[in-house]
């Protein structure tokens, strides 16, 4: 098929469809970019703050409560935002139409609020386009096998764009967000970060699973699957951004590409479970069964009993802490730190470089920050420090690795 070069999938976040005003400068660019070759696409986010509303409205009703009708709640931001956009371009005289996830077909498992894609029907889309119409999705929603609307996490709209670039065969996907660019840290945290212009999906990977929001993994994790090219880029200015692409074709990677953080996550540290490998293997079997993603885990030996250590998201703690309490007696003494913050570095290079974890420590301790938990991969050096060192600990790690601008 010669699809390849003649669609392109626009994925449109919550600030660039955030006011009336906002929405009609879309309009006008889509206008702009208009072009007979070329057809467009486009995936929306839900207006920004929205779908914090919602989620306050139904933790207002019950909270913790999760299932389809929490979905179907979380989904209703982008159902306003696609219609919105939609007759945005109606009024600047192109010809478009709004869908939503189920009249589109974009099926998913029944994992409510972090469902994921199964199958998307291209059918209407490709008919639309034939018809020089533009179609305008809904993003972050799914319909599952039971009818249910379901969602795919929070920042989901990024995998319904790179979803259906990879299912119409696009090659490419577009993200326009509030920032023209990656940069090699949270601009917000790091003012001295930079942009990168090009970094490998692998990277991107790590980065957004290690809480960089500004990708929603999944959609990184397709792309790099579905071999498909992720432009991220500025709604507002009309420049390239970063490429996320395959490290094959990057030709310089620098010992470390950028420092990732989690601003808000939480400890648990329980002592003394009993000896012997059950406890922990059913403690971690009840967590994952009730969808508590369970970060880094330390573990030792003491005569007494083991002691262990695990993080996990701020939002997962109320879960986590239930399931301990079913789980064990009330011997075992639970702590909990709350205010508590991850820090990573990332980068390919540091694959065949020793000194890069003593770099990373020496950093911290030349600051006097504790260090509560650590991890490493290949490709990546984590802590767990306390919050109040978050933005200390960030910037001079920044500079320690040659990232400041
Ligand atoms: P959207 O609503 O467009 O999806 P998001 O808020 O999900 O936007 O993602 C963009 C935000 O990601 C930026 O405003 C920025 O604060 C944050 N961010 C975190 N890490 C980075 C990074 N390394 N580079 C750029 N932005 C980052
Ligand atoms: N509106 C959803 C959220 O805020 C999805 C997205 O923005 O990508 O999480
Ligand atoms: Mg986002």
């Amino acid at each position: 098929m010669k699809t390849q070069t003649l669609i392109s999938v626009k994925k449109f976040g919550g600030t660039s469809v955030g006011s009336i005003e906002k929405i009609r400068n879309l309009a006008d660019r889509i206008k702009r970019e208009s072009n007979p070759d070329k057809a467009q696409v486009l995936v929306v986010s839900a207006m920004s703050g929205e779908t914090n509303k919602l989620v306050a409205l139904g933790e207002n009703i019950f909270s913790g409560f999760r299932g389809p009708a929490y979905d179907m709640l979380l989904a209703s931001g982008e159902q306003v935002s696609a219609a919105l956009v939609s007759m945005a371009l109606e009024k600047v005289g192109l010809k478009s139409k709004p869908y939503l996830a189920y009249q589109l077909g974009i099926v998913t498992d029944s994992m409510y609020s972090r469902a994921r894609i199964t199958r998307i029907d291209t059918k209407k889309i490709l008919a639309d386009i034939r018809e020089g119409i533009i179609p305008v999705v809904a993003g972050f929603q799914g319909v599952d096998a039971l009818d249910n609307i379901t969602t795919l996490g929070r920042g989901g709209s990024d995998t319904t764009g790179v979803a259906l670039a990879a299912a119409i065969g696009a090659g490419e996907c577009e993200i326009y967000t509030d920032v023209p660019a990656v940069f090699t840290a949270d601009p917000r945290l790091v003012p001295r970060a930079r942009e990168i212009s090009k970094i490998s999906f692998e990277e991107m990977i790590e980065m957004a699973s290690l809480g960089s929001k500004v990708l929603h993994i999944r959609s990184v994790e397709l792309g790099a699957k579905y071999h498909v090219r992720i432009h991220v880029r500025s709604s507002f200015e009309d420049r390239e951004g970063t490429w996320i692409i395959p490290e094959g074709e990057i030709m310089e990677n620098p010992l470390v590409s950028s420092l990732t953080h989690e601003a808000l996550t939480a400890v648990i540290k329980l002592f003394p479970l009993p000896k012997g490998t059950e406890s922990l293997a059913s403690l971690f079997e009840d967590l994952s069964e009730k969808g508590v993603v369970v970060d880094i885990i330390t573990q030792s030996e003491a005569p007494q009993g083991q002691q262990l250590a695990f993080s996990v998201p701020h939002e997962d703690l109320k879960l986590a802490l239930e399931v301990i309490d079913q789980r064990f007696s009330k011997e075992i003494q639970v702590e909990v730190m709350k205010e508590i913050s991850k820090v990573s570095i990332v980068g390919v290079g540091m694959r065949n470089h020793p000194g890069v974890a003593a770099k990373f420590f020496r950093t911290l301790a030349n600051k006097n920050i504790p260090v509560h938990l650590v991890t490493t991969s290949e490709i990546k050096v984590s802590a767990i420090i306390d919050k109040k060192d978050l933005a200390e600990a960030a910037n001079s790690l920044h500079t320690a690795f040659d990232l400041d601008s």
